[in-house]
């Protein structure tokens, strides 16, 4: 299950992302096309408007004319082949004078009332048959000419909308809706987008799209989103399958520090002046039942960062105990067993505990153990880390920084840390040929050693020449393939009885 988080976790933020971004694109088009569409809508209510301004006018000929019956019967013409308008009235000294309508009839409720403004709308109970109405006035001598445009070609305005944006059309503080009659538009809380004419006092509000909309992702972004699922079901599978891969690697190491295969290998540091061996450093080795043998550098790193490596580092030293004790009468008095130690364990609440034991399996024995402390990763930053390894030199172990000069710990780490003495990186030592210059870098580690009163060991030598050049700069442990590689424990045996028994202490 814990496997499988990941993966899904990845693809749910990828498929959801994916609909994020499909969904801004979505409503983005449709706030374009809701402002088109309020656009046009303005545009056709325009029109609409034109030909009241041109009723207008005839009205106002009529109108100067004193309002004849031939000029009655030009508003009558004008209203009924002017499609969108219901009526064209005269009014002169407070009275109606003239209408399109037939006997001079009037359709609404005492239009002397009405305000003089351009464009209004009229509600229901104003008119004789109760039917809203949109009034456009023009003034004209001693009066005004009303022009009233039906409400139903307004609402199929509105409505005519393809797309579901919510219209109404705003004239003053009225307003009339695709349904019901002319409202207060501040009472009817219709906040919205206002797309005004340009031509006459009115506004086409309308609703802006939301931003989310199940229903609009569904019907317009459906390909994409399938598209998206599966990209999404594609990278969370080749996730699944990475992950697998390597937490494979990681249950077939947990089961091989089980099984005991990961084993100790030896090899010897030795006194450069005398050829003497002087100590070994344990390594360990995947003996892989398929594989073979596994170096470390492919299976410590998972180790660490699993926490595997507490494990098989205790199985390392039980296992060390078990074979080196009995050959310690063969081996010099002192004799040091260097173990390599990951910050990862040292910072463990059972790292003193697993030491203490590998001391124990020791007791009564004159060796001296190593902890062999890398400085490639930062060995400060855990005050922790610092307190256990003094703990433990107080407590008689040898601690010993490798890999020194290639890290990160620093002169910090040297002044708080209880150090008998420093590895010298093989990287270091590989350089030193008979090549001019190729010994600078060394010196310079060397020369800080010593300026720090740091005792040496020189690891990686495999040369004539590399061995010359230390034994100049009086360093006398050595470890390396000029020497000896690292063996398992059965050739190391062969190695013990070839060496000559040295006594030797830092
Ligand atoms: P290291 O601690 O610096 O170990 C020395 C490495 O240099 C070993 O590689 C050794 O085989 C190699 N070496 C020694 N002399 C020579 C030489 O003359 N020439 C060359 N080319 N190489 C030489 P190995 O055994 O492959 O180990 C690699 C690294 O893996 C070690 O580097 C150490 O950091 C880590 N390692 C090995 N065993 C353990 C372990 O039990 N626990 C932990 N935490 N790390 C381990
Ligand atoms: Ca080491
Ligand atoms: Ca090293």
């Amino acid at each position: 299950m814990r496997n499988l988080m990941m993966p899904i976790l990845c693809a749910l933020f990828l498929f959801l992302s994916g609909m994020l971004i499909i969904n801004w694109q979505l409503w983005h088009m449709a706030t374009l096309s809701y402002t088109q569409t309020a656009a046009a809508s303005t545009q056709k209510i325009d029109n609409i408007l034109a030909e009241a301004v041109s009723a207008a006018n005839t009205a106002k000929h009529v109108a100067a004319q004193g309002c004849t019956r031939d000029g009655q019967l030009e508003l009558g013409t004008e209203a009924a082949l002017k499609p969108h308008l219901r009526a064209v009235m005269i009014q002169q000294q407070g009275q109606i004078i003239c209408t399109s309508l037939p006997g001079n009839g009037v359709l609404i409720v005492r239009p002397q009332t009405l305000p003089n403004e351009t464009l209004m709308l009229l509600p229901g109970n104003r008119l004789v048959n109760g039917i809203p109405v949109l009034i456009f006035q023009m003034p004209i001598a001693d009066g005004r000419v009303i022009v009233s445009v039906s409400d139903a070609h307004l609402r199929d305005v509105i409505a005519s909308a393809t797309n579901s944006a919510d219209m109404a059309l705003v004239v003053g503080e009225r307003m009339l809706a695709r349904t019901g009659d002319v409202r207060d538009w501040k009472a009817a809380s219709w906040a919205g987008a206002l797309t005004a004419s340009a031509h006459f006092p009115f506004s086409v509000v309308w609703q802006p799209p939301a931003f989310f909309s199940l229903t609009r992702l569904l019907q317009q972004g459906w390909s994409l989103i399938l598209l998206i699922l599966a990209l999404s079901v594609t990278v969370g599978f080749l996730i699944r399958r990475y992950k697998g891969k390597s937490s494979s690697f990681e249950d077939d190491l947990r089961k091989a520090i089980l099984h005991g295969e990961i084993v100790p290998y030896y090899q010897p540091i030795v006194n450069g002046d005398t050829g003497g061996l002087y100590g070994v450093e344990v390594l360990a080795r995947w003996k892989h039942p398929k594989s073979g043998f596994i170096p470390p550098d492919v299976f410590i790193p998972i180790a660490e960062r699993s926490g595997l490596i507490i494990p098989l580092t205790k199985g390392l030293m039980a296992k060390v105990v078990n074979q080196l004790k009995p050959l310690l009468p063969k081996l010099p008095d002192g004799f040091h067993i260097g173990v390599n130690i990951s910050a990862r364990h040292i910072n463990a609440p059972s790292f003193i505990g697993d030491c203490r034991v590998f001391g124990k399996g020791f007791q009564g024995k004159e060796v001296k153990l190593v902890l062999e402390v890398t400085e490639r990763e930062p060995l400060i930053d855990n005050p922790h880390l610092v307190e256990n390894l003094n703990t433990l030199h107080n407590a008689g172990f040898v601690i010993a920084l490798d890999d020194f000069g290639t890290g990160y710990s620093g002169l910090s780490c040297l002044n708080a840390l209880a150090i008998d003495y420093i590895k010298i990186d093989k990287s270091f030592v590989n350089r030193v040929s008979e090549e001019k210059d190729s010994t600078i870098l060394l010196d310079c580690v060397i020369d800080l050693a010593k300026k720090l009163s740091l005792r040496i060991v020189a690891e990686g030598v495999e040369t004539r020449e590399q061995l010359e050049y230390l034994n100049r700069n009086e360093i006398t442990l050595l470890q390396g393939y000029y020497f000896g590689k690292p063996v398992s424990y059965i050739d190391f045996i062969k190695v013990i009885l070839s060496k000559p028994r040295e006594t030797m202490s830092l």
